[in-house]
């Protein structure tokens, strides 16, 4: 059974979503403020957790942050106004996975999940390890290493890092790295994207890769170089 741990302080919104979700199957708990959330996500052990960004009681991007710490495997899919564009970006910085920009539909909602609990169950590729440049990647392990030195990734940013890695030296489309990353069939502008490559690019960086590894194709996609 998979547990998803909603927080939102919107009564209506809150009981919508949580009915919606056990007609689909799954187990579901509420939270309206922060201390609870918290909470629930030590004890209920969730594995995707829907994050009301605008609470009464605490900052919504300081929960998340503190949500991800709490829970380093779950998936956290932000929820937030169209208003609250900024914070988005913020909140992916610390720790979300995705957003969705409300108002959304519940098939919207559903369908993302779908797909974000099924990308933590997809099989690891058969090969077991691929290297570019100065970085090495165990698929089977899932970790990453800068010149032997261990990067710590979180799921998405090492689901990207391999999608580019296996096709070093192409053009990777944003729509490609959306459907293979996130499942997404929706090719519309995603902020998802670009955040999660930032944070990679630095985190390589930081352990000693070349910073023009990771060519960025304004509006087009991404390209992983084998030749620096
Ligand atoms: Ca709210």
């Amino acid at each position: 059974m998979t547990n998803v741990l909603v927080v939102e302080d919107d009564p209506a919104i809150g009981s919508e979503l949580t009915d919606a979700l056990s007609d689909y199957g799954y187990e579901t708990a509420l939270a309206a403020d922060g201390e609870t959330a918290l909470d629930l996500a030590l004890r209920a052990t969730p594995d995707l957790v829907l994050l009301d960004l605008g609470l009464p009681d605490v900052d919504g991007v300081s929960l998340c942050r503190r949500l991800r710490s709490a829970m380093p495997y779950a998936v956290i899919v932000v929820l937030t106004a169209r208003t609250q564009e900024f914070e988005v970006v913020v909140a992916l910085e610390a720790g979300a996975d995705d957003y969705l920009t409300k108002p959304f539909r519940l098939t919207e909602l559903l369908a993302r999940l779908r797909a974000h609990l099924r990308r933590q169950t997809v099989p690891a590729d058969p090969r077991s390890s691929m290297s570019v440049g100065r970085v090495r990647l165990d698929l089977a392990a899932r970790r990453a290493y800068v010149a032997g030195t261990e990067v710590m990734l979180r799921p998405k940013e090492f689901d990207l890092l391999s999608v580019l890695v296996r096709r070093a030296g192409e053009v990777v489309t944003r729509e490609q790295l959306m459907e293979e990353v996130w499942d997404a069939n929706w090719f519309g502008p995603t902020k998802t994207l670009d955040v999660h490559v930032f944070a990679l690019r630095r985190k390589l960086t930081e352990e000693g890769e070349d910073p023009r590894r990771i060519t960025t194709l304004r509006g087009r996609g991404y390209r992983y170089e084998t030749d620096l």
